[in-house]
């Protein structure tokens, strides 16, 4: 059963990543945190394992990607940062608590003061506003495939990445390319 569910789109950028648990917005969308379980399941690889989770903080955490994943994209589009999502976005950071914990390694870890869903949010949350609010080093910009559109955070030296995820929507852009490209010229050929 469990293999049976979407796996998750890491990127290095938690808030991203986080809107990532939903993909092709703009074609067949695929909810990659489909249960609460699934939730916990991500958390945990993002660092921040909590205790459980319920329906209604599932339902808590998909308001706020979906508030990140509207204001960054109104960042990339350079439109108005809508009031509705900035709200959620705040509540989220304000209710949970997390410290950031330096370990003897010199990473920096999260720990959760309840290890509740809450607590992680505010984590997410407080990574989407040092992205939208532009204080990170980086470029907020809107995955070029049509079915994906997703906000992406570009810290390529030259700001010009043009996909979420070079695996999957740049891996099938260029192999739609190819596609093209192989039937034009074979066209070509026979005439
Ligand atoms: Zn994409």
């Amino acid at each position: 059963m469990q293999d049976q569910l979407p796996d998750f789109r890491l990127g290095n950028v938690l808030a991203t990543s986080f809107t990532a648990t939903l993909t092709e917005r703009r074609g067949n969308a695929v909810e990659r945190i489909p249960t609460p379980q699934r939730l916990v399941d991500w958390l945990v690889v993002n660092g921040l394992a909590v205790g459980g989770c319920t329906t209604a903080q599932l339902e808590h955490a998909r308001e706020l990607r979906e508030a990140i994943h509207t204001a960054a994209t109104a960042i990339a589009t350079q439109d108005a940062l809508p009031a509705t999502a900035i709200q959620i976005i705040n509540d989220c950071s304000i209710q949970g608590r997390a410290a950031a914990i330096l370990t003897l390694e010199g990473n920096r870890q999260w720990q959760l003061g309840t290890a509740s869903v809450e607590d992680a949010l505010s984590v997410i949350a407080a990574d989407a506003t040092s992205i939208i609010s532009g204080e990170r080093d980086g470029k907020l910009a809107l995955c070029a495939s049509p079915t994906c559109q997703a906000a992406f955070f570009d810290t390529s030296q030259s700001r010009t990445r043009k996909w979420c995820d070079m695996n999957t929507c740049g891996n099938r852009q260029k192999k739609a390319r190819f596609t093209a490209n192989h039937r034009k010229n074979g066209t070509t050929g026979d005439s």
